[in-house]
């Protein structure tokens, strides 16, 4: 029976990552994935990648030309709140970087899929659906699947790592239990790639965010071979599509001229993909002989992109930790503990941010004064937009968007641009 030091169920951001990381330590590892590279991820995502994101990739010796298509560059970050006022944003500069990158996820897992597979202590089975795991004595031992429709196979390793995403199987097997969990504000999203989308202006190079403050957003990125990946973000107690994805999809576009203006010379390129009611929240991370990363352990809503900064972050985090048990120079309790210290430190104050922007951004309505006023003195705030820019990019100390002193400095300033418009106009 063939034995490794880890085996890691799912082969994306977190597998991958991990894979990668323990190959160039010469663990032996064996990476599965039930999919076939290169391929979308099972579960829909968006294709934003920030600068926070990169950085990890850089220390991990991805380089940005592997994954990164110049046409899907964007340097800015257009705000449009309803018809009431809009607003450009820089990416200002941030680990080094002036802008993101929408990217193909088949070709982005794929680059990562290839990489681990340039450590010769890694083996890779693509098409390998672990079906159980092993368990014995309380403790998981390795796991049981099967390429394609071959005979079932037991694989024995000392740790196995579900990276097997936020409908994780290994989590289901050790009957890992949330942690914690907000139900309150969830969000369902649909989207779909576009071809010929006009530009919001002359000369843009961004990404286009339309919000009505009133339950929906439409988040718009660029893609490669010059398309847009257009979404709907809507909380999640307002949709009901009627069994018809597609009509929903293109008649709520078409209900907002500010968006149709960019789409209707345009052409969908893609299926309609979606997710419903996207939850957020952690679970438990680790027990005898098992470890959850990536979206398994934490999941969350996309709309501050931060799944795959999370993944890389967790598994930079996991890895020597891992390594250091398998040398018998860390119990594997105190490793664990550590583990999930450091995920906590390093993803829960986002987390937070994440619940308190879906409150805040989907399930909260502001009287139309509000957003004449306080929203857009706060929004077109060049301090706030830095922040924001620094808060997705995960530049900022603290990852906290919004303080009572950035709300206070933003409306001083923004009451104080508009008096001294008036005063203008006056003169
Ligand atoms: C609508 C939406 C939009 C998003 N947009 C963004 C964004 O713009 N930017 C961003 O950074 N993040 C985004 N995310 C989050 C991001 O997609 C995830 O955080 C990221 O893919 C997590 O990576 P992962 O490796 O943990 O899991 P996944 O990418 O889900 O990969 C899990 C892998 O495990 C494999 N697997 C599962 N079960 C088994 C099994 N039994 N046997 C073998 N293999 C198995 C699957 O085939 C899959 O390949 C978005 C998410 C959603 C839902």
């Amino acid at each position: 029976m063939t034995s490794y030091d880890v085996v890691i169920v799912g082969a994306r951001p977190a597998g991958a990552s991990l894979a990668a990381r323990l190959g160039k330590r010469g663990r032996s590892v064996l990476l599965l994935d039930r999919a076939k590279f290169p391929s979308l991820p099972s579960v829909p995502s968006s294709p934003a990648l920030h600068a926070g994101a990169m950085k990890i990739l850089d220390e991990m010796g991805v380089p940005e030309s592997s994954y990164a298509h110049s046409g899907a560059k964007m340097r800015t970050f257009a705000v449009q709140v309803g018809s009431h006022f809009s607003t450009v944003i820089p990416m200002y500069e941030a680990w080094g970087r002036d802008y993101a990158y929408g990217i193909d996820r088949q070709l982005f897992d794929d680059v990562l899929w290839k990489h681990a597979g340039t450590f010769p202590s890694v083996t890779r089975r693509e098409e390998f659906a672990v079906t159980d795991l092993v368990q014995e004595n309380g403790q998981v031992a390795g796991v049981i699947g099967a390429a394609g429709d071959g005979a079932l196979e037991t694989i024995r390793a000392r740790v196995v790592v579900g990276a097997d995403g936020r409908f994780s199987l290994v989590a289901r097997k050790v009957s890992a239990e949330v942690v914690e969990e907000n139900a309150k504000f969830l969000a369902t999203v649909y989207y779909a790639d576009w071809e010929n989308v006009a530009p919001l202006f002359d000369g843009d190079e961004g990404a286009h965010v339309f919000t009505t403050a009133r339950g929906l957003d439409v988040p718009m990125f660029r893609m490669p071979g010059g398309r847009m990946n257009v979404n709907l973000h809507i909380r999640a107690d307002r949709v009901d599509i009627q069994g018809d994805a597609d009509t929903y999809y293109h008649e709520t576009l078409r209900s907002h001229p500010e968006v149709w203006r960019r789409l209707e010379g345009a052409r969908r390129v893609s299926p309609i993909f979606g997710i419903k009611k996207i939850g957020n929240g952690y679970r438990k991370a680790s027990g005898p002989g098992w470890v959850l990363t990536g979206d398994a352990l934490h999941y969350k809503d996309p709309v501050d992109g931060q799944g795959i900064y999370d993944a890389l972050l967790e598994t930079r985090e996991l890895d020597p930790l891992l390594d250091q048990f398998l040398d018998g120079k860390l119990a594997w309790d105190e490793a664990m503990r550590r583990y999930w210290e450091a995920v906590q430190a390093g993803t829960h104050a986002m987390f937070e941010q994440t619940q308190l922007r879906l409150q805040r951004e989907l399930y909260s309505e502001p009287p139309a004064l509000v957003m004449k006023t306080m929203m857009r003195w706060l929004l077109t705030d060049e301090a706030y937009q830095k922040r924001f820019i620094h808060y997705l990019t995960r530049y900022l100390p603290d990852d906290r968007l919004m303080t009572p002193g950035v709300m206070a400095g933003a409306i001083v300033r923004g009451v104080g641009r508009d008096i001294s418009r008036l005063w203008r106009r006056k003169r």
